[in-house]
């Protein structure tokens, strides 16, 4: 496995083999199996397999959380070798926005409600970063975890719009055994707040076992949901959603396929999670 901060060693490993297939898992670091899944799954998919390592500032609304984001590159490089990844980027902020800098990717609708609303230019700096890691690594797929929802929906959008010439592979969300969605996120709660952390999925399972009782009222659905988050100690709720998983748009009745969404913060922490349903299944 080599890893390079330089853009220019990225492209001559990702070029020495021109005729090899690429698949590449961008990340932010502080890794677990959410992230693991992603680079064994390309491992299987391509000849060889990218990742990269951006804490990326432009996508951070709030200062404070980028400066607390987890962060151990040691052990992430000794994961990613482990899961059979290639070649890491490890790039400085200076280098993906040196002075200067001035171009951005605004992907119009799909980012405005959710966690677009709740962070603002938060998608602004997701849909420029991938579109430069597109750009640097060239690769063939590009895998993402359904974990980040609206984020997936984001990006297939950017792809289809500006005509980027690779697939999109969605992994689904890998969860820890008491169902919290794994996150680097998760390693800022107390011990308190990790237990009360469940709520998340505890609220999409109520939603979900009403839908495939024949609930279709998505007020109900989001009813449910926030019960949960509400009779949970420390969780406080920042949004419940029932929408269209294409369109994002919130849904009166449920017609076959919705997206389940919420984010809460419990303690400070803010976590987010959602499930899909679908009534024909
Ligand atoms: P992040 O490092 O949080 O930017 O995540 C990098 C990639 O891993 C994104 O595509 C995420 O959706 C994905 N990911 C994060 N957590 C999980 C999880 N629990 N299950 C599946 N994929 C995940």
């Amino acid at each position: 496995m080599n890893v390079f901060t330089e853009i220019s060693d990225i492209r001559i490993q990702r070029w020495a083999e021109p005729l090899t297939t690429w698949g590449l898992v961008p990340t932010m670091g502080y890794l677990h199996e959410g992230h693991l899944s992603l680079v064994r799954r390309a491992r299987q998919e391509n000849d060889r397999v990218g990742v990269s390592i951006f804490v990326n500032p432009t996508q951070f609304n709030n200062p404070n959380d980028l400066v607390a984001y987890p962060r151990d590159m040691e052990r992430d490089l000794a994961l990613l070798q482990e899961a059979g990844a290639d070649l890491v980027w490890t790039p400085t902020p200076e280098m993906v926005y040196p002075p200067g800098y001035q171009t951005y990717v605004e992907v119009e609708k799909v980012p405005r409600p959710l966690e677009g609303a709740a962070r603002p230019g938060h998608f602004r700096g997701v849909a420029t970063i991938v579109a430069k890691l597109f750009n640097v690594f060239q690769p063939q797929r590009a895998y993402f975890g359904q974990k980040d929802a609206q984020q997936v929906v984001v990006i297939k959008r950017m792809v289809e719009d500006l005509n980027f010439n690779l697939e999109i592979i969605v992994n689904p969300t890998v969860r820890e055994a008491d169902g919290l969605a794994m996150s680097s996120r998760n390693a800022r709660l107390s011990p308190a707040a990790r237990q009360s952390a469940t709520c998340l999925y505890q609220a999409l399972l109520a939603a979900k076992s009403i839908f495939e009782q024949g609930q279709r009222s998505a007020d109900s659905l989001r009813a449910a949901m926030r019960a949960v988050i509400e009779s949970t100690r420390l969780a406080r709720l920042d949004y419940v959603s029932v929408a269209h998983p294409d369109t994002l748009a919130e849904l009166d009745m449920v017609e076959d396929k919705a997206l389940l969404s919420l984010a809460v913060f419990v303690d400070e922490v803010r976590l987010i999670d959602n499930m899909l349903v679908d009534g024909k299944q």
